[in-house]
């Protein structure tokens, strides 16, 4: 399994890193591709990173063609459910055994830690494709009873080829929750990563190709997201349309695929999740937690907590836990393995987090911890774990997501108070409850209006629960048994006897 890791391993192992870029269509890797390079640069420290070949609309019709000549010939779809299951298992093993170039790759584009890309990343892919792997042949179809005269089954067959299309914040993880549900039930996989981190899921698709996922059944092709990510959504031969990201491109697929073939989208989007700390709470670890929760992986995490909602109680407490979580997840280099807080993804994000932070100040905000930009490493792009109350409304901080390590806080004096505040969103993703009283645990939970709500702990689960958003945060799970049925169509067949 994975084993610990010093600053010298991670330099030693950057000395000799080759980044991959080569498209994957049909088995080919380095398939040619015929759009302008994608020019990139690492956010740790502003270096040039290898340009990438970019796909065109040509080159996505060319990969949905060779997915569905794919599908239709059975090579993938038609073995048997273990079979399928097995090579994905393989997939997670060969994951892991490459662990340390996956992880630092995934460094050196998006610009996290590599210690944390390496223990959480690749744990949580090879995880997902080994639960979905051993998942494979535990699916059942059903046979209603329907009398003597007939045969009545229900079955669930794969959908056909299936467009995903990623993020950069977990390359790998987001990845994992979709093709994994997908390529288990024997669809085909179009795969379009996000242009900052194509390298790792390229990286990924060589090492599918390695475990024997056949040629053509994961094809990975790099490209802009208006460019490609357009065609896919557009596409009249593409089934479904998997998606995480912003709320803005999740409508824009929802809309190409209306003017389209009316494909199914499943939009994993955007949150502002309020963890709401009562007056009983354990106030200590509910500070340290929701610290936490706002600044893991530089806050670019959708369901990072961005609103602590506190009974005035023990507002001080829990505040002065948060402040000193920050103090603990100062901008490292992402290099170092005791980094606990990285690079942003670009020079561009930190000055739109460190504007709409200087907004709130003007309207009247305070800030309790950070809110400067800073540089560990000369020429990347670093902000501050940032704490700030009195945030008014109007703002941007206040009312949209604001996509890094920024945390606002609101005293309250009532339940009542705190539910509704963190209600107040156009957002459901994700929210948190602290109390110590198990009747308002269950009471308060239930009336948060969110996908996930943890008690007295923040982002735990397990494969077998669902991943997903209400409202503005999109719909259609991620993980779960229940994912299989986004790439599966239902059958009736009636045999009369
Ligand atoms: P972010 O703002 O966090 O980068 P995006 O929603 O822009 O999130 O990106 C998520 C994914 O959507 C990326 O793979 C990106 O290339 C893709 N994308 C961006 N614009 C479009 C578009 N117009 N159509 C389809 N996909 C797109």
């Amino acid at each position: 399994m994975l084993s610990p890791l010093s600053s010298a391993d991670w330099a030693a192992e950057a000395r000799t890193l080759v980044l991959s870029t080569g498209a994957i269509i049909d088995g080919v890797v380095g398939a040619p591709v015929s759009g302008a390079p994608l020019e990139r640069v690492s956010p740790r420290d502003g270096s040039a990173l290898p340009a990438v070949p970019a796909a065109t609309e040509a080159d996505v019709d060319t990969a949905v063609a060779g997915a569905r000549a794919a599908f239709r010939s059975g090579v993938w779809s038609g073995l048997a459910p273990r079979e399928r299951g097995t090579t994905l298992i393989r997939l997670a093993e060969l994951i892991e055994r490459d662990a340390r170039r996956l992880a630092l790759t995934i460094s050196v584009e998006m610009g996290k830690p590599a210690q944390d890309a390496h223990d959480v990343e690749i744990r949580a892919i090879a995880t997902t494709l080994r639960w979905y792997g051993e998942l494979a042949d535990k699916l059942d179809d059903q046979a209603p009873q329907v009398g003597p005269d007939a045969v009545a089954l229900v079955t669930r067959e794969p959908a056909g080829v299936v467009a995903a299309i990623t993020p950069w914040n977990f390359p790998l993880t987001m990845t994992g929750w979709k093709i994994a549900p997908a390529l288990v039930a024997g669809n085909s996989v179009v795969l379009k990563p996000a242009e900052a981190t194509s390298s790792v899921v390229l990286a990924l698709g060589e090492l599918a190709l390695e475990a024997g996922i056949p040629a053509g059944v994961l094809q990975v092709l790099p490209g802009q997201g208006q460019v490609i990510g357009q065609a896919l959504g557009r596409h009249a031969d593409v089934d479904v349309l998997a998606f995480t990201g912003s709320g803005r491109v999740g409508r824009l697929l929802q809309g190409y695929a209306a003017e389209s073939n009316g494909k199914r989208v499943w939009p994993e989007l955007g949150g502002h999740s309020a963890s709401v700390v009562l007056a009983d709470a354990d106030a200590d670890k509910a500070g340290a937690t929701v610290g936490w929760a706002a600044f893991y992986n530089q806050g670019e995490m959708c369901s990072a907590a961005r609103r602590l909602i506190v009974h005035r109680d023990v507002a001080e407490q829990v505040i002065a836990a948060a402040v000193r979580t920050a103090g603990e997840m100062a901008p490292a280099d992402p290099f170092d393995a005791g980094s606990r807080f990285g690079a942003l993804i670009s020079i561009a994000a930190r000055d739109q987090i460190a504007a709409a932070v200087d907004e709130a100040v003007a309207a009247g905000a305070t800030v309790l911890a950070g809110g400067r930009t800073v540089e560990p490493v000369a020429g990347g792009a670093y902000y501050e774990p940032t704490i700030l109350t009195n945030v008014p409304a109007g703002t941007t901080l206040f009312d949209t997501e604001v996509f890094g390590p920024v945390l606002t806080v609101t005293v309250v004096d009532s339940d009542e108070e705190a539910i509704a505040l963190a209600n107040n969103s156009v957002y459901g993703l994700a929210a948190s409850l602290w109390t110590r009283d198990l009747s308002a645990a269950h009471r308060l939970s239930r009336a948060l209006d969110a996908g996930t709500v943890w008690v007295n702990c923040y982002e735990e689960g397990t494969l077998s629960m669902p991943f997903g958003g209400r409202r503005d945060s999109g719909f259609g799970a991620d993980k779960s048994a229940h994912a299989v049925e986004k790439y599966t169509d239902l059958k009736s067949t009636w045999i009369a006897l």
